[in-house]
């Protein structure tokens, strides 16, 4: 099986993304299905589940469960501080079936409404990507709560501004495929200060 390897930091998600690109597949199920053995066990951007048969259809190149959970997904952020009970609830859900019955334990409240695909890509790691790696992908630092700058370049954050539906959901998306970003632009990130408005990007 062709298989890529993740960028540096990159999520699982991108990773999935991008070998579904590879794969020739247009539609995220499919990749999902042949990857984790399920038809959207991937496609969750938070909590992907099913790792363990992950583990085995990649025949190890991505490590154990753990190491996949531990090196490209967002777990470890929502685990620090919790007892080694959760952690191991955790791996096992997310080896498994999911995290559904986990999400208080963890501290993730409940959804209000359909929730939106919070996913955020820095322009400029963006452009560094396309001139490295000829592709960008999502970068796991960036997507973790409250994440609104990068660390790395102090500049704000863009945010899909999809919401998870249908024709959201049956794809893997990379910041190529989103036309377009909301700037996540608070007033108190704003030099402007009064400014509210909302700038939209269209690439
Ligand atoms: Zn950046």
């Amino acid at each position: 099986m062709l298989l890529a390897s993740p960028f540096p930091d990159e999520t699982l998600y991108g990773l999935m993304a991008r070998n579904g690109r590879l794969r020739g597949d247009t539609l995220g199920s499919t990749t999902s299905k042949a990857l984790f053995g399920h038809p959207n066990a991937g496609l969750h951007h938070d909590f992907p589940h099913h790792l363990e048969q992950l583990a085995i259809n990649t025949l190890g190149h991505l490590g154990s469960v753990h190491a996949i959970m531990a090196q490209l997904t967002a777990a470890p952020y929502f685990l620090r501080f919790k007892p080694a009970s959760v952690e191991r609830a955790t791996q096992d859900a997310m080896a498994g079936t999911g995290i559904a019955g986990l999400k208080h334990a963890l501290g993730l409240p409940a959804s209000p409404c359909r929730a939106r695909l919070f996913l955020r890509a820095c322009p400029q790691c963006m452009e560094a990507d396309l001139g490295q790696q000829g592709i960008a992908s999502w970068r796991r630092k960036h997507q973790l709560p409250g994440s609104l700058f990068c660390s790395l370049h102090a500049i704000p954050l863009l945010e899909s501004s999809l919401r998870i539906d249908r024709r959201g959901k049956s794809k893997f998306l990379l910041p190529e495929d989103i036309g377009v970003f909301e700037r996540a632009e608070s007033p108190l990130l704003n030099d402007q200060g009064s400014s509210q408005k909302t700038e939209k990007i269209v690439r």
